[in-house]
């Protein structure tokens, strides 16, 4: 498989270009690799898991409450740029509808009207908790969270990893 690659560098809407090219050209035959949809398989019960521990200890509330009263502040313009054409991808490979232009200036380019659009996030995002988490949140709590992302994460560098081999096999 080979495409013009993008690097880390380019601009966010260079990378999403490559990813949807790349994602019509050989989505497909990295559907039908068994390990790859094995890991697609694991990295949504990960997600799943980690969203729903964020739930049972508060922070979806809290994250809720900062939205509607202070217009959230911690996906701000730019953080998109933290993303590669490959994570993009595998956003793509799960199906996620990626937003064609930025639904707030200020905001990163993913933030949607109902929060992020992404399901697979950078480590980034995913680690990202605030000083009103941490003031809320009895750290222990916040401990059991960081094992389920830590899966979550492990997941999606082994899909990484993959992928990036069919790419040099291909
Ligand atoms: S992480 Fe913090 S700043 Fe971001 S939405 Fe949640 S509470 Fe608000
Ligand atoms: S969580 Fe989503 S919207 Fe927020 S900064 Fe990360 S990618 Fe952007």
């Amino acid at each position: 498989m080979s495409i013009t690659k993008v690097t880390l560098q380019s601009p966010i809407e260079e990378k999403i270009a490559w990813a949807e090219v790349f994602y019509r050209k050989f989505g497909e035959n990295l559907l039908k690799d068994k390990t790859i949809t094995l890991l697609l398989y694991k990295l949504k019960n990960a997600i799943s898991v980690s969203r729903k521990e964020m739930e049972a200890i508060g922070i979806t509330d809290i994250c809720r409450e900062c939205e509607q009263l202070d217009g959230g502040s911690c996906c701000g313009a730019g953080l998109e740029n933290k993303y590669n054409g490959s994570l993009i991808l595998i956003n793509l490979l799960l199906n996620v509808k990626l937003p064609k232009k930025r639904y707030n200036p200020e905001s990163c380019l993913f933030l949607g009207k109902t929060g992020c659009s992404l399901m697979s996030r950078h480590v980034i995002c995913v680690n990202y908790v605030c000083k009103k988490i941490t003031d809320r949140i009895d750290p222990r709590k916040i401990i059991s969270l960081r094992e389920k992302e830590g899966e979550e994460l492990n997941t999606l560098f082994l899909l990484h990893e993959r992928i990036n081999s069919c790419q040099v096999k291909g």
